[in-house]
């Protein structure tokens, strides 16, 4: 064999292996060429551009050199919602007409350029600014599904994602158990922007390639057909490509991939979708930052793997059991997690879940950590078992649909427990100074069974409970008396009800405007409330048609709890009559909380801008409702004339 023919005859097979994931020959044979190879190399003093021995890296780099692109690397604009990509394409299709769209992953690492001249590898780059990025050809190298050369022989940048898989992060972490890497996304950006190549030839990564920059004398029209060409050229392609000509069908394969999406052996953070035809991108053009013609779907949360340890099993106050898996300590969001909910039995055989196996989880916003999916199980997995009797009170289970409840609800310490606790919190009724260790000494000592008993308390009854004395007596007796003034938002969320929270709450308030009229209403007049389905109406029918919840009602009544939805409080607050959307983040507020703000001083929150609304509170990278606020001439304010306004 001629050293062409070896090079060749390795690269055909790293191919196979590497990018294709078909191997055709076992290891040995290939590290036995190798060797060959290398030996050729070493007593010849000659080694062609293309040898599988140039991937081992060299030597470590004192600094990155910069590398100007040819082209420009966009950046790509961002949708997160479904609204915001109906609106996008719908826009595509009013200046271009019909088209086809192209839906593709949007891969979780570091982007990167290779250069190729005469069929060869000539170097890779970082994006940097889009302009100029870093060099990072001896990092990119050792790259094995890089294909070193190809067919076509112009001079090209062509573009992709640099990852690591999680299963090469896995294999990575059981070699050194003592400095495990965390997340694939970081180990990836880190390995290829580490100065010695040794480590990121060590961290296994790949190259996943979705666009060209400037490519000579190549004609292709269309995202297709380039995909195409970066497949005959041997490269790594998207693991997803579809077409899809309007929203429906787009969103149809986003919610498909976010399915899957547990099952991937790589992160993604989103879907891209572009416009497939070239000629129709000149049309669209570009903005001073994007193209108009592509842009990418974000999913809301960020997914890492780990082992899932123990399931413990939480009943709640309504008398659900959560299972809550016990996990390795592993970071996400910046936050360390141990404990996410796997939702319920259901969802646990669903998803094939075990305990001493390895999971996904994910968090969005503010919402408790999640188990999306099993990565690995291995030979000492087990399977999660169900529950028969309540961890609180040991009464039998009974399933209802894909749930364990506790049945026994009058006298299940945790589920009594966490009412009450519940009807304390700051958005429920207001009660402050009692821990949820407090509430289950009161239950426990004082015969406190339900929230109205609260009101019954004296000070003699507190002064029973560790740590109570005349001050801390005499606060939670005032705070006590005060939440008799709860609004009528307030005491419908404290009431607990099966998946009422705050802002359905409010909304009930607001329809039905008293107790008396909410206990009357049917299924049909509820879900006819938006966001309220069947499930959460039947939920509140349910709940009214309980006696032990109206002999509560009524004792809290007794009390002078009964209150009636009043609008006077609004009148005069700076947005009264005012329809307003939020739209992009604020930095001093969150969306519910300025959300707040705004219902308080009279303004009504709506979600989409339309021409009824009034106003439109922009913060920080607010897209498309932005625009279509000005189009549509609707007065649009930033957050420091929000903050002046609600100041005043
Ligand atoms: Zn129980």
């Amino acid at each position: 064999m001629t050293m062409r023919e070896m090079v060749d005859q390795l690269n055909k097979w790293a191919y196979e292996y590497y990018v294709l994931d078909a191997p055709t020959v076992a290891d040995t044979q290939y590290d036995a060429l190798y060797d060959q190879l290398s030996a050729m190399e070493k007593s010849t003093g000659v080694v062609l551009e293309d040898s599988p021995t140039k991937r081992v890296g060299g030597e470590p780099l004192k600094v990155f050199l910069p590398h100007k692109h040819i082209k420009r690397l966009y950046s790509l604009d961002k949708v997160q919602s479904f609204n915001e990509l109906e609106e996008w394409i719908n826009k595509v299709i009013s200046v271009v007409g019909p088209t086809v769209f192209t839906v593709e992953l949007k891969y979780d690492g570091l982007t990167i350029n290779c250069t190729y001249s005469n069929g060869k590898f000539l170097g890779a780059s970082t994006r940097g600014n889009g302009i100029e990025g870093e060099d990072v050809t001896a990092q990119v190298l050792t790259v094995k599904s890089v294909p070193l050369s190809i067919d076509f022989d112009g001079f090209a940048e062509i573009q992709g994602e640099g990852i690591m898989r999680l299963s090469a992060l896995e294999a990575y972490n059981r070699k050194h158990p003592d400095e495990p890497l965390k997340n694939a996304r970081n180990a990836a950006a880190g390995a290829i922007r580490n100065l010695d190549p040794a480590v990121t030839a060590e961290r296994n990564l790949d190259v996943v390639f979705y666009s060209t920059g400037y490519t000579e004398g190549m004609t292709v029209g269309s995202q297709t057909e380039l995909v195409q060409f970066l497949k005959n050229n041997r490269f790594k392609t998207n693991f997803v490509f579809e077409e899809a000509s309007d929203f429906p069908s787009v969103k149809a394969v986003i919610e498909k991939i976010a399915e899957q999406r547990g099952s991937y052996d790589f992160l993604i953070d989103g879907v891209v979708i572009k416009v497939n035809d070239y000629a129709t991108r000149e049309l669209l053009g570009y903005t001073d930052k994007f193209p108009k013609w592509a842009v990418a779907y974000k999913f809301d949360a960020e997914q890492v793997m780990t082992r899932l340890e123990e399931v413990r099993w939480q009943v709640g106050r309504t008398g659900k059991l959560t299972p809550i898996g016990v996990l390795s300590p592993v970071d996400l969001c910046g936050a360390t997690i141990s404990r996410a909910t796997l939702n319920n039995m259901g969802d646990i055989r669903r998803k094939k879940l075990k305990v001493n196996a390895d999971v996904f989880i994910r968090r969005s916003n503010d919402v408790i950590p999640e188990v999306l999916g099993l990565a690995q199980d291995y030979s000492d997995s087990m399977e999660i078992e169900k529950p028969d009797r309540c961890p609180s009170c040991g009464s039998k289970l009974v399933e209802r649909g894909a749930n364990l409840y506790c049945p026994d609800s009058l006298h299940c310490l945790t589920q009594i427990v966490g009412r009450i606790d519940h009807y304390c919190t700051k958005s429920a009724c207001n009660i402050e100074g009692l821990s949820e260790k407090t509430v289950r000494a009161m239950v426990e000592k004082l015969n406190v069974s339900s929230p109205a008993d609260l009101y019954d308390l004296t000070a003699e009854d507190l002064s029973r409970l560790d740590g109570f004395k005349d001050k801390k007596i005499s606060n939670v007796l005032k705070s006590i008396e005060a939440s008799k003034s709860v609004s009528l938002a307030g005491l419908i969320y404290a009431l607990g009800i099966d998946n009422i929270g705050t802002v359905t709450a409010r909304d009930l308030a607001r329809t039905f405007r008293s107790l008396e009229n909410l206990k009357k209403a049917d299924v049909a007049t509820l879900s006819a409330i938006d966001q309220i389905g069947d499930v959460v109406a039947q939920g509140i029918v349910d709940y009214f048609a309980d006696k032990e919840n109206l002999m509560a009602l009524d004792k809290l009544a007794a009390h002078g709890i009964n209150p009636v939805y009043s609008e006077n409080v609004n009148t005069g607050g700076v947005f009264s009559g005012k329809k307003v959307v939020l739209t992009g983040s604020l930095k001093k507020y969150t969306r519910s909380e300025a959300g707040k703000i705004i219902e308080s001083l009279g303004g009504q929150l709506s979600s989409s801008v339309t021409s009824t609304v009034n106003l439109v509170v922009a913060g920080e990278a607010a897209g498309s409702k932005l625009d279509k606020a000005r189009q549509l001439g609707i007065e649009v304010i930033d957050e420091d004339t929000f903050i002046s306004l609600i100041s005043k």
